[in-house]
């Protein structure tokens, strides 16, 4: 049964303001809405004390707050919690919450599966089913917050002080969708989170990173994962369309406007493939003064793989990791390697959502198509 009502997370403040106009309410009532739903977590209008009982009627008329349904939820002994979701005919989504001690980091998703099928992602195998509208994307931090809250027993304080778009899905081909979910992100009304504090991560749409930079340029992170094309074309097909020089040429203008002074570039580490000496030092050649770019001021986030059958692909050593790292460190470059968090449920990266749907086959002809460039980069 599909529900007519509207979903107010759905909007971000300038849209539910519009809303309450429409309604015949003063545009300020939107404040005391907004604060109620995404600060306190209310879903009954009931609880909104403070708004006039004929508002609140009104709105239980034709509005509701339609969080996501919960499928299952996974508490990591590590404190990782996965979540996922049901957003209908079949497809599911997942948010995976990491603490840390200086911060609760909250990963989401913005498509059910994803077009760009990059060879070394499981959601990528599954294929494309739909984008998430606003109020899905939002649901998830939604209810990750509101649940945290109460299970850690906060007395109201905010647990989760990051948000990055890392989860299911390409964010920037759900641009229309995604904007004003961050917007809600970044309101004092809302979650209050700094622009640096909100990070999308892309596989490198140039064109709407540009976009993204003129009307809401919060931290961004670039799926790297090669130094050349020859290379990222099979791993991250969107090259072809989209090859390094343009993506290089767009971080930079990027950064023009970024909340932070560098791009973060991740680049998951498969044995064989992408992860020799000399494939860090054109990375260095890359992002340095003589790249196609010129210089791009950037740090690089090491990611281990996390194998699934169907890739044909395999995790780098650790020391194979640390060799590659400490090159990328002795060229000037600030690297981390990236912990894997909840690895006892599921919730490393590239492990997100194996219950979506494959409508596309993706997985079948990703399977069948060859690896285009498996370099012996070991030496003997
Ligand atoms: S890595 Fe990101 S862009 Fe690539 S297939 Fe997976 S979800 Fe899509």
């Amino acid at each position: 049964m599909t529900d007519a009502t509207t979903n107010l997370l759905d909007f971000d403040l300038e849209a539910l303001s519009a809303y309450c106009e429409r309604l015949g309410e003063k545009r300020f009532r939107a404040v005391q809405l907004f604060r109620w739903i995404h600060q306190r977590g209310a879903r009954d209008f009931d609880q909104m004390s403070d708004l006039a009982k004929s508002l609140r009627a009104k709105l239980a008329g034709c509005a509701t707050i339609r969080p996501l349904p919960v499928i299952s939820e996974h508490v990591s002994a590590d404190g990782t919690v996965k979540w996922l979701f049901d957003v209908g005919a079949g497809n599911a989504v997942e948010s995976v919450f990491i603490p840390e001690d200086d911060r609760g980091t909250l990963c989401v998703s913005s498509q059910a599966g994803c077009a760009v099928g990059c060879r070394f992602c499981s959601t990528g195998h599954q294929g494309f089913s739909r984008n998430l509208s606003t109020g899905e994307i939002l649901a998830q931090l939604w209810h990750a917050e509101h649940a945290l809250r109460e299970r850690l027993k906060t007395n109201g304080e905010r647990v989760i002080t990051n948000v990055v778009m890392m989860g299911m899905g390409e964010p920037l081909q759900n641009y229309g969708a995604l904007v004003p979910a961050l917007r809600v992100m970044l309101d004092d009304h809302g979650y209050g989170l700094s622009r640096r504090r909100v990070t999308v991560s892309t596989s490198g749409v140039v064109p709407f990173m540009e976009r993204l930079r003129e009307d809401l340029p919060v931290a961004l992170a670039v799926s790297l994962h090669a130094p050349d094309d020859a290379l990222r074309d099979p791993l991250v097909p969107l090259n072809r369309k989209y090859p390094l020089r343009e993506l290089l040429a767009a971080c930079k203008g990027y950064l023009e406007r970024a909340p932070r002074d560098f791009i973060t570039f991740e680049y998951c580490m498969l044995d064989g493939v992408n992860d020799g000496d000399e494939q860090a030092r054109a990375l260095l050649a890359l992002v340095g003064p003589k790249g196609p770019a010129g210089r791009v001021p950037c740090k690089f986030n090491l990611i281990p793989f996390n194998p699934f059958p169907a890739s044909g692909l395999k995790r780098s050593s650790n020391e194979r990791v640390q060799a590659f790292a400490k090159i990328l460190i002795e060229g000037g470059i600030v690297t981390t390697v990236r912990k894997t968090r909840g690895d006892d449920i599921d919730a490393a990266c590239g492990q997100l959502a194996g219950e979506v749907q494959d409508r596309t086959r993706a997985a079948e002809r990703m399977t069948r198509a060859p690896v285009q460039v498996i370099r012996p980069v070991r030496p003997a």
